[in-house]
């Protein structure tokens, strides 16, 4: 884990100094974006310190429920003041991503915005577009991440409030799989349990985050599994497809084919999982992997992505037949992998 006493005095600096802190997650926010990108505000605010919130597109349904999600604003609803936001910012904070083409519409503005610049993350390979990177490729989250800046700062119980730790407790949760995946560590355990302490209710946190969904978002997973899903023992890999028409006739909202893509890495000997959704012009691919098997690699090799090790995503702009074949001739082409890793 890396040594974040060193930005203790920094990022300190950076907030008492700065009037104007417009905090920023990425495109398609996930929990760790908007639980990271709220912990941070709730932080500021128990500080004095008022900061703007903005995410490049809409918050999912899951997360619309969270202590101040309301108050983001999103870049594509409403240009003019998020730009506003960010020209009268002095300090910018970017939450959860590490690569500039995750601000969407904002990326030019954030860019050229006269602003100091952090990043704070936990992402592979961060480009250099910041005055500071703060990155840990070893926390769970982004959330656990800003957590521990901010305990090096404040000790955590005097602001430690509900919505604080909810934001938190969201991020950590939902960016490991509910503790599914290994990517959590001791220490997010500790963190866990002092989040318990301040009385969070996590029966009920857990309940707005994953018993949220229509009767029509079952039946498409249902489908998915039963007329979508191909499995290539061969080479340890499964993937599962879905056509806009699929989509479509299942009455698909934002967020609801969140998570299939986990599906295939519970069959015995699959180690290596993707889906590929049918956009407008494109296909967007989210990959998942056990063991070493690098997904990111794959997802920045071929499809213009990446991510993390074992969870990461990419895009193509063919067909969707176009794309699978594709997608098979590389795979194809990597398995050697396979053999090493698993
Ligand atoms: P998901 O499959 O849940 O959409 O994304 C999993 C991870 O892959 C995320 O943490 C995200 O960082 C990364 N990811 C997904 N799509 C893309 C993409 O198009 N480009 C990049 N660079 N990363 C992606
Ligand atoms: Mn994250």
């Amino acid at each position: 884990m890396a040594d974040l006493s060193k930005f203790t005095k920094e990022l300190s600096n950076l907030f008492s100094t700065s009037d104007n802190i417009v905090l920023i997650s990425h495109i398609n926010p996930d929990g760790d974006a908007i639980g990271s990108q709220l912990a941070l505000y709730h932080f500021l605010k128990s500080q004095g310190k008022e900061a703007g919130m903005i995410t490049p597109n809409y918050l999912q349904e899951f997360l619309k429920w969270m202590n101040g999600a309301d108050l983001i604003e999103v870049y594509i609803r409403d240009r003019k003041k998020c730009r506003k936001l960010i020209e009268e910012a002095d300090l910018i904070v970017l939450l959860d991503f590490n690569h500039s083409n995750r601000l969407g519409e904002a990326e030019e503005y954030v860019k050229s915005s006269r602003a100091r610049k952090v990043l704070i993350d936990h992402h592979l390979d961060a480009e250099d577009f910041t005055d500071l990177i703060i990155s840990d490729t070893t926390r769970c989250s982004t959330a656990e991440l800003v957590h521990e800046l901010l305990c090096n700062i404040k000790d955590v119980r005097p602001f430690i409030g509900n919505a604080y730790a909810e934001a938190v407790y969201v991020g950590i949760i939902t960016d490991t799989g509910n503790f599914e995946h290994g990517s959590y560590s001791s220490n997010t355990l500790r963190i866990v349990a002092d989040l318990l302490e301040c009385g969070i209710q996590k029966e009920r946190i857990l309940d707005l985050l994953y018993n949220n969904f229509s009767a029509d978002r079952l039946r498409l997973q249902g489908f998915a599994l039963n007329q979508r899903m191909v499995v290539l023992p061969e080479y340890k890999s499964a993937y599962i497809y879905l056509t806009r028409e699929d989509l479509k006739s299942h009455s698909h909202v934002k967020g609801d084919t969140e998570g299939f893509v986990n599906m295939p890495l519970s069959i015995k000997g699959i180690y290596f999982a993707t889906i590929f959704i049918e956009k407008d012009g494109f296909i967007k691919l989210s990959f998942r992997s056990k063991g070493q098997f690098p997904s990111n690699e794959f997802a920045s090799l071929y499809f213009a992505g990446g991510g993390h090790l074992n969870a990461s995503g990419g895009e193509y702009y063919d067909t969707l037949q176009n794309t699978i074949d594709y997608f098979l001739k590389v795979l194809k082409e990597n398995f050697w992998r396979f053999e090493k890793t698993v």
